[in-house]
């Protein structure tokens, strides 16, 4: 059963893991596909090529999340192009770690702007369309590091909080208007941000989950798909985790 047949989503940072697991997932299941990345024209062009088939439309948009003027542009002509955007799915994110002591202030900044400013933005500028509208399921992807915090990452985990409580906030201002808002807290996926980590770490890591394993961007995308779809009708201000049992 495909369960986002003629919806389309707008999906930040679609060009590699978790969120290309995300665009393929959703493409398998009907939606229509907007999604952006910052540097990897080519993969995502190509991807967006491979996916566009069986009367689903999947297009590549390059904007930097960060920026708010680039948000509001790229909303803009993603309506234009598709006609509507049922489900917003905030999932860019970068790591800039460093001890406290060793961390710049550009590099906290960057950190914010990148992964929180930029859920800011793009909620922001689909607003005012999911008001119209009526309907719209917006979905912010968070960490177990928001929740629990991570010695060496101060400004991810600061961002990752921020998106839990900004998240709970548009739940209760929007939830009269049926556009819901939820939050993913992935534990230990593996994507090409973990590849940067030595094998005897994340074989560590994977020892320590309940489940044994690291996650995979399609365990992520699954639950993407659950709270884009009406499956989750009656479920907003959520922060759902999943780690393999992680955090308990
Ligand atoms: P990833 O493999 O590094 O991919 C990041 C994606 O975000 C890429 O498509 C990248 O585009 C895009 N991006 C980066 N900066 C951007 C910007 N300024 N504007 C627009 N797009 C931008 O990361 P991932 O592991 O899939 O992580 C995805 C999300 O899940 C992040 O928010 C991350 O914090 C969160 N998360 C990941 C894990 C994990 O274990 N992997 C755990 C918890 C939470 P380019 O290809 O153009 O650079």
């Amino acid at each position: 059963m495909k369960l986002l047949e003629n919806k389309v989503a707008l999906i930040t940072g679609g060009s590699r893991g978790i969120g290309k697991g995300i665009v393929e997932v959703f493409a398998a299941h009907g939606a229509h596909v907007a999604f952006t990345y910052n540097s990897s024209a080519e993969a995502a062009n190509a991807m967006a090529q491979e996916l566009s088939k069986d009367g689903v439309k999947v297009k590549a948009y390059q904007s930097d999340a960060a920026k708010f003027d680039q948000a509001e542009t790229l909303v803009a002509q993603v309506l234009e192009d598709f006609g509507s955007v049922d489900v917003l799915i905030n999932n860019a994110g970068i790591t800039k770690d460093n001890l406290l002591m060793r961390i710049s202030e550009e590099d906290f900044d960057r950190v914010i702007e990148v992964n929180l400013k930029s859920v800011f933005n793009m909620t922001k500028a689909v607003q005012r369309s999911m008001l119209k509208q009526r309907h719209g399921s917006i979905i912010n992807m968070s960490s177990i590091v928001g929740v629990q915090g991570n010695a060496g990452q101060t400004n991810y985990a600061a961002s990752k909080a921020g998106i839990i409580g900004f998240s709970k906030s548009v739940a209760l201002e929007l939830g009269s208007r049926n556009i819901r808002c939820n939050v993913i807290a992935p534990g230990f996926i593996e994507t090409e941000m973990t590849q940067k980590l030595d094998e005897a770490t994340v074989q560590s890591w994977r020892d320590g989950i309940p489940l044994k394993r690291g996650g995979t961007p399609e365990d992520i995308a699954n639950t993407c798909l659950y709270l884009a779809s009406d499956l989750s009708a009656y479920v907003t201000g959520q922060v759902l985790h999943v780690d393999g049992g992680m955090y308990t």
